[in-house]
């Protein structure tokens, strides 16, 4: 049997691809391999659960489009599949003037990019916060939170009532692009389709290389470490607590956040990780360590990068260092608060000059689609990235029938 199109990948933005191909090709014959046994098992399981609006990305970017339209896309799959999630809004404090800067810089992007703002004082910000300290905030209204995890399993069962076939517990090991088709095998057992979309995650590179494309970047793991707060301390806050961001890494500086199971979580940093998919502390994997030990990328972006890479690792040593990240803007968090919690790891694509690269990444041949890269805010996005997918499926099935 050939299948029309197989995605490999069953995160978030595997299963909202396969989800917009069968919205445009009714009927088609559908295949999705995912290696575990269960769906959103990484990246899409690990994080931090968070439905952006979209504030912090160029405005005109595809990543500022796609994340106002995974907002919206995302709330209505949730209302129409009654899956639980909450639009409990964000606040981005300043503690200090160079801060207060930022958040003015911050405000003025996130205008651009059709958002509403308000501006808060420290009196304003203590009325609707009152343990969080800071000189001025920015409050997002619209950021919501969900379970991603739980919204992959309700996405696949759904999938699964229209027809669409799994092939899970499967890791593939071999792919082959033919002119008229691709050859897809796992171990035991192999599958042929007319279109392959590989959404790997933190496997993209190796996927990519595997498939017989020439891969210059390599993908670093990234942990993102986090703590809970004790039950007792679970209404600390109402809203989703950030610091004011390094325009020059943004996506550091450890968060208050809300999870729609009723936790609190603290974090997270960003640390270099020795194994993909590694959750435990200290997790180590000799391939993966080899892997981004011998691309000069790395340490190019290391010794770049050597202060931030400094602080992180001190904070996920010592939890004293981690604690003060978040006592500069909620002073009454104790040592005894930062409970263990689960870690997440972060696909993270290096160039080999050492250059991150924050963007969606793609590479396609005539039957083939790899999304090379999917950062943050790349849950919230994922269904307008599977839309978007499926137009360039389109776009191929129709150069190359
Ligand atoms: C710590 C952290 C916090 C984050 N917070 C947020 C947030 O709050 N909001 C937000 O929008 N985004 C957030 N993100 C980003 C978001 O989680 C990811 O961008 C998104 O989940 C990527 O989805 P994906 O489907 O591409 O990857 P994944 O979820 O990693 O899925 C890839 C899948 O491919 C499978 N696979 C890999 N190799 C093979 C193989 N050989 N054969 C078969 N299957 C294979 C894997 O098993 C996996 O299931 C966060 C990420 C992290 C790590």
């Amino acid at each position: 049997m050939i299948y029309d199109f197989c995605i490999i990948g069953g995160g978030i933005v595997g299963l909202a691809t396969a989800s917009a191909l069968l919205e445009r090709y009714p009927g088609a014959g559908i295949l999705l391999i995912e290696k575990e046994i269960d769906f959103g098992m990484h990246q899409t399981g690990h994080n931090s659960g968070v439905i952006h609006a979209g504030i912090y990305y160029e405005p005109g970017s595809l990543k500022a489009r796609l994340c106002r339209e995974g907002l919206r896309a995302t709330m209505e799959f949730c209302q129409v599949h009654d899956i639980r999630y909450e639009q409990c809004g964000k606040l981005i404090v300043a503690t200090n003037p160079a801060e207060e800067k930022r958040l003015h810089d911050l405000y003025e992007r996130a205008v651009a990019n059709g958002l509403k703002l308000q501006r808060l004082n420290a009196d304003q910000l203590r009325e609707r916060e009152p343990v969080v300290v800071g000189t001025a905030a920015l409050l997002s209204s619209e950021t919501a939170i969900v379970d991603y995890r739980e919204l992959s399993g309700r996405l696949a069962k759904t999938l699964a009532t229209h027809g669409l076939e799994f092939a899970l517990g499967n890791e593939v090991e071999s792919i082959s692009e033919q002119p008229w088709h691709v050859d897809i095998a796992a171990a035991g057992v192999s599958w042929r389709a007319r279109r392959l979309v590989v959404c790997g995650g933190l496997q993209a590179d190796r996927l990519a290389r595997m498939a017989g494309l020439e891969v210059k970047f390599r993908i670093i793991p990234f942990r993102g470490e986090y703590f809970q707060l004790p039950s007792s301390r679970k209404n600390l806050v109402s809203h989703l607590i950030y610091p004011a961001p390094d325009p020059s890494l943004p996506f550091l500086g450890v968060h208050l956040t809300r999870m729609i199971d009723g936790r609190v979580t603290v974090g997270p940093n960003a640390v270099i990780g020795f194994a993909r998919e590694g959750y435990p502390k200290f997790s180590f994997n000799a391939v993966d360590t080899a892997s981004f030990a011998c691309f000069p990328g790395f340490w190019k972006l290391i010794w770049k990068h050597r202060q931030h890479a400094f602080h992180e690792l001190k904070g996920s040593l010592f939890r004293m260092a981690y604690l003060e990240e978040c006592r500069k803007y909620c002073p009454e968090l104790e040592l005894s608060d930062l409970l263990p919690y689960r870690a997440g790891i972060r696909a993270q694509v290096i160039q080999s000059d050492g250059t991150a690269v924050h963007d969606f990444l793609f590479a396609e041949t005539d039957r083939m689609l790899h999304v090379c890269n999917a950062p943050s805010p790349a849950a919230t996005s994922a269904i307008p990235i599977g839309r978007m997918i499926a137009d360039r499926i389109a776009d191929l099935t129709s150069r190359f029938r």
